[in-house]
């Protein structure tokens, strides 16, 4: 995956937050920043943001977790064919499990307000193979550039 990714995390992109913003709200994780991207996911069609978040490409579900509070809520994490990988926060309910093989498009969870969160969104992450993990966002980059449109 060292180009675009082959599908967008939902079908909607409305940003409500970029990458690097708030710095005064994210020092307390030690960063410079946000450390992804926000996207909307309260629309007429889904009134409480409950949303369908989609894989961004190939890969095997490396991280479930399930929490209420702090940080990503419930979160989970796609690790690609490139050693790179993804991030999709504060799920309402995941629908894979750690060491599935998902497909770039496929349903991969609902999106919520799970974790530091003040209002459903999904918060969207990239960590880049052999990223910089100096680089001020525990080596997230942000993923804007590699999405289709
Ligand atoms: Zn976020």
């Amino acid at each position: 995956m060292d180009c675009k990714f082959a599908s967008n995390p939902l079908d909607q992109l409305f940003v409500t937050q970029k990458f690097g913003e708030r710095p005064e709200f994210y020092r307390k994780y030690g960063m410079a920043g946000h450390n992804g991207v926000d996207f909307r996911t309260k629309f007429p069609d889904t009134p409480l943001g409950r949303r369908e978040i989609y894989a961004v490409d190939d890969g095997i579900v490396s991280k479930v977790v399930i929490a209420k509070l702090g940080g990503y809520g419930t979160y989970v994490q796609i690790t690609h064919c490139d050693g790179s990988m993804t991030i999709y926060g504060h799920q309402y309910n995941p629908h894979v499990v750690v060491g599935q093989a998902v497909k770039a498009g496929q349903i991969i969870g609902i999106s919520d307000n799970t974790g530091d969160s003040t209002g459903p969104h999904l918060h969207f992450g990239y960590r880049r193979a052999n990223a910089n993990m100096n680089n001020g966002y525990k080596g997230y980059v942000d993923p804007m550039p590699y999405f289709k449109n």
